[in-house]
């Protein structure tokens, strides 16, 4: 399916675009003699900096020239709005804005416009989502037309369309199969290494031990990855810097749940105002939300439109229960490789207590409360988060980060939640938006429900 947007900016000007990559770029811009690929550098990011720099030493094996850009900060946003379209979701403005931050220093050294338009690809994910996923691709072109980065190449993947697509046409990016396995790959380590961190720092006797240990394993892994050596082998050398490392677990400590908008809970830097972080040295552990855990929606969702058009007795829709069975076996196997895949580096790192989602059982626990057609941001995930930290008792707060401009997260955060926390009075939820501003205003909201949450811990020392 080709996916198309059409956008108004903020001159009331028509933009037109469509935004899945089939279109030769060089066809669509005859004036510009872009560099071929083995000139090219492709610039991606969006991660957590730790995923980033591991899909980076991954993806050096396939040929190419790769950079991860910095995790993105209030600058990036500010160029983000400067040159953007108006209304738009703080992701957008970050992610956009962190692209020509970077750019823009580029120049700053000396090369010219024409040669970094000419030289640069933008490799990103895209989709047809309800919200302004689907609008990314657009936005970024807007953005770099307006500061003067005009017919950048920008190579986009579909979130929802699984591992073969390279089909799309000729691109410098390589989305194949293998890229895919490999990004994957990278996101399950980053996730794991992410949070042996998480877990350990707020009970390290010696300050910055947990820090120093995760910068070896990085730098351990990165290198399995560029050489291709055995990952389990690679994470099991990690396990030996962590186990040397004294904890302290008598230290009582608030957990507390971060759930919210994928990019807005997953980021670690201005883009959330650092809260994991922030969190810590008030004293919390966290829980993160893992990167993994939207991989594993994605599947469950393909899984769950497979089965429902299957049995629409509308007939105008497209016959797809002709490869049902054949689909329905992809999907089952690229959910047992994930989950085969975590728990194999998972266990050779030690990691303990943890378990990955049951995407089922969120199902069952948010489906009287959303409609779990309506797929745009995290779906019924944050409600069904918030029923379970509940219910199972697993976080003293659970705090949702919407951000400022975001429909979907709005709509359940605002709306669907305040349902759940009348129904569950015990439940310690925090709402709160990040607008790229206003960050007294949310260190001391955090505060606040932190402070709730260490006085329920206290109680349960009693
Ligand atoms: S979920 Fe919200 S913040 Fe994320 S892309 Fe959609 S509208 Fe933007």
């Amino acid at each position: 399916m080709t996916c198309s947007t059409v956008k108004v900016d903020t001159a009331g000007t028509e933009l037109s675009y469509v935004h899945q990559e089939a279109t030769q770029w060089q066809d669509r811009h005859p004036d510009i003699a872009y560099a071929p690929p083995e000139e090219s550098i492709v610039l991606f990011g969006g991660l957590t900096p730790l995923q980033d720099h591991l899909l980076w030493a991954a993806i050096q094996t396939m040929g190419g020239n790769y950079v991860a850009l910095p995790t993105p900060d209030n600058e990036a946003f500010r160029l983000g709005k400067a040159y953007g379209n108006r209304g738009q979701c703080n992701p957008t403005y970050f992610t956009s804005g962190n692209l020509i931050k970077y750019l823009q220093e580029r120049h700053e050294e000396g090369m010219s416009k024409e040669e970094i338009v000419r030289t640069y690809v933008f490799a990103t994910a895209s989709g047809c989502g309800p919200c302004r996923f689907g609008m990314y691709t657009t936005e970024y072109r807007k953005a770099l037309e307006a500061a003067g980065f005009g017919g950048l190449r920008i190579e986009s993947f579909e979130q929802q369309k699984g591992i073969f697509q390279m089909e799309e046409g000729l691109r410098v990016t390589p989305f194949s199969p293998r890229f895919f396995i490999m990004a994957a790959k990278s996101v399950i380590l980053g996730d794991i290494l992410n949070l042996m961190g998480y877990q350990m720092r707020p009970y390290e006797v010696e300050a910055g031990a947990v820090d120093r240990a995760m910068e070896a394993a990085k730098d351990i892994i990165a290198e399995a990855l560029q050489h291709r050596k055995n990952l389990a082998y690679a994470m099991y050398r990690c396990r030996k810097l962590f186990q040397q490392i004294p904890l302290d677990r008598t230290r009582v400590k608030p957990k507390v749940m971060v759930i919210g908008e994928f990019w807005a809970a997953m980021t670690e830097g201005d883009g959330n105002y650092h809260l994991h972080r922030f969190l810590e040295e008030e004293g919390a552990e966290v829980i993160p939300q893992l990167l993994i855990n939207r991989f594993l929606l994605s599947i469950w969702e393909a899984k769950y439109d497979l089965i429902k058009h299957a049995t629409l007795p509308d007939t105008s829709r497209p016959k797809i229960d002709f490869g049902h069975p054949k689909k329905r076996s992809m999907i089952q196997a690229t959910k047992l490789a994930v989950k085969g895949y975590f728990t194999l580096y998972a266990r050779a790192i030690g990691l303990r207590n943890y378990a990955l989602p049951n995407m089922e059982k969120l199902y069952e626990l948010s489906r009287d409360y959303y409609p779990v057609d309506s797929d745009g941001g995290e779906g019924h995930m944050e409600v069904a988060h918030l029923i379970e930290a509940v219910e199972e008792n697993l976080a003293h707060l659970v705090i949702s980060v919407k951000p400022f401009g975001c429909m979907p997260s709005s709509a359940v955060s605002d709306g669907i939640q305040s349902l759940i926390t009348a129904r569950y009075p015990n439940a310690n939820f925090l709402a709160i938006e990040t607008s790229g501003e206003g960050a007294a205003n949310f260190y001391s909201r955090v505060q606040m429900a932190l402070f709730k949450a260490k006085e329920a811990v206290k109680s349960e020392e009693v």
